[in-house]
């Protein structure tokens, strides 16, 4: 029932950055710490007469980002306060920027970047029952926040840039970047509208993984049309998705920016940025590791299919892996054959098994070692397929699995011969059938030379040795 009205999405994405210490002061960073208020100190609680000092590495960290995404880096930065009274915020304020933000513009994945800024996380709050409890280990935590321009047209393409910035930010070794934890959180703006003007913006939170980000945004899009076809407004207004309903619901009426009453912070220095050797744009370009779109242009130039090389890149890991396979093999048929396993075999086998750590257990030398032994005709695609199973399982040497689980097809001249002798002896005429000019019956001696060796032969060095006691 679509009416025309176009869709229009601008995304707000948080990161907590891996520094080893928060953002302020020098308690622990620990996404896994399980008890509460374990680290903290008076200045992430937020004691009055405390004095907070800027933990450079995060600042290095966001430029970082900035610098891959080629935006600008600041040459002058300052941080603000942003003013609102809520007790996982208990200063009163949260300590953000707002006017000179660390990085202005950039672009990912085809789209817009407004700016990357950094600013402290809030403590956690949670409910039970009648009680609320805060938990301070999160609060003061280092956070990027990256804001694009309202220039994504469709929930696909806002789930493959939030999908790319997680891969850039994991390869930048910024942030762990998972959604489930809460390490990044993603926000959609989304407006419809017919005109060229855009309609008013509606702001979902609570998108905990790639896919609801995904499908708020196409709900929104039905909803905001629904309201505006029965002649009523869309209101500017925040909400949460409802991973249970698959909907979104009403938070609140957004505030203005006003309302924030943003100001410098006062007990904080300005930057010069320029000034600090480590910040220089020209030093973190340089210091850069590969990024996702470089290595994929790397991959294709080593011919590997299209949809495979997204694939290999789409996650670090399997990328890093592959690249030290790589290094093993160098010889452009096996490096296809290795991608054909990782692409389906190993895929297949870590969808199935989630929970397990990727590229633990296999490692690449014994993948590589596998690749070459089925490339020689040493094992049958069959039996690599086995051999690899118990590599992903339990790892090992793929030579020895082989011999164990006698999965070594046989080359041996003088086993085959014996083979080619007998079935010549037991299948006369289509011997004559193959020496009078009939192909197919070459086949057929080959596969009853299989039959007999209950698959072990290497077909062509059996098809050889039949060849040698025919003529
Ligand atoms: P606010 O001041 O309400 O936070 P901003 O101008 O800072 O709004 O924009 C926040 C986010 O909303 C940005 O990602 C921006 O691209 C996006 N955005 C702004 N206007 C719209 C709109 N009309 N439709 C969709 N997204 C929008
Ligand atoms: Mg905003």
């Amino acid at each position: 029932m679509s009416k025309n009205y176009k869709l229009t999405i601008g995304l707000e994405v948080h990161a907590e950055l891996k520094t080893n210490t928060k953002m302020f002061c020098d308690s622990k960073n620990d996404p896994d710490e399980t008890e509460s208020n374990k680290n903290v100190c008076p200045i992430c609680m937020g004691h009055p007469g405390t004095l907070p000092v800027i933990n450079k590495k995060a600042v290095e960290y966001v430029c970082r980002v900035g610098s891959a995404l080629g935006g600008s880096i600041a040459d002058f930065t300052e941080f603000d306060r942003k003013n609102y009274f809520y007790p996982d915020i208990p200063k009163g304020y949260q300590i953000s920027q707002y006017k000179y933000p660390l990085v202005s513009g950039g672009r990912l994945d085809g789209v817009d970047v407004t700016r990357v800024h950094l600013e402290e996380d809030t403590a956690r709050s949670s409910h039970r029952g009648e009680e609320s409890y805060v938990d301070f280990n999160r609060a003061g935590i280092a956070l990027m926040e990256l804001v694009t321009e309202p220039v994504i047209h469709s929930a696909e393409q806002a789930g493959s840039f939030a999908r790319e910035l997680q891969l850039l930010i994991r390869t930048l070794g910024v942030s762990d970047a998972n959604l489930d934890k809460g390490e990044m959180r993603i926000e959609a703006n989304i407006s419809i509208s017919k005109t060229e003007e855009f309609g008013t913006k509606v702001e979902v939170k609570n998108l905990n993984s790639f896919r609801s980000v995904e499908r708020a945004i196409a709900y929104e899009f039905i909803r905001q049309e629904k309201v505006l076809e029965s002649g009523g407004t869309v209101d500017q207004e925040t909400r949460g998705w409802d991973e249970g309903k698959q909907e979104t619901f009403s938070q609140r009426i957004k505030e203005g920016a006003a309302e924030y009453r943003y100001f410098p912070e006062p007990d904080l220095p300005k930057l010069m940025l320029s000034e600090i050797p480590e910040l220089n744009e020209k030093f973190l370009k340089d210091n850069l590791p590969e990024l996702p779109w470089e290595k994929r242009e790397r991959y294709q130039k080593l011919g590997i299919k299209e949809q495979d090389v997204l694939d290999l890149v789409a996650s670090l890991e399997r990328g890093v892996f592959f690249d030290e396979v790589i290094e093993y093999l160098k010889d452009e048929k096996k490096i296809q054959r290795a991608v054909n396993y990782l692409t389906s075999d190993i895929a297949g086998y870590y969808n199935e098994h989630s929970d397990l750590v990727e590229f633990e257990i296999l490692t690449a030398k014994s993948f590589a070692s596998l690749i070459e032994m089925v490339c020689a005709g040493k094992v049958s695609s069959r039996g690599a397929k086995d051999i690899l199973q118990i590599l992903l399982k339990e790892g090992g040497d793929p030579e020895k699995i082989a011999e164990e689980k006698s999965l070594f097809q046989v080359e041996d001249e003088g086993a085959l011969k014996k083979v080619a002798i007998e079935i010549i002896s037991e299948n006369g005429n289509v011997v004559t059938e193959y020496k009078s000019g009939k192909e197919a019956s070459l086949q057929f001696l080959i596969g009853q030379g299989m039959k007999k060796t209950k698959g072990a032969a290497n077909p062509e060095a059996l098809k050889k040795a039949i060849l040698a006691e025919i003529r």
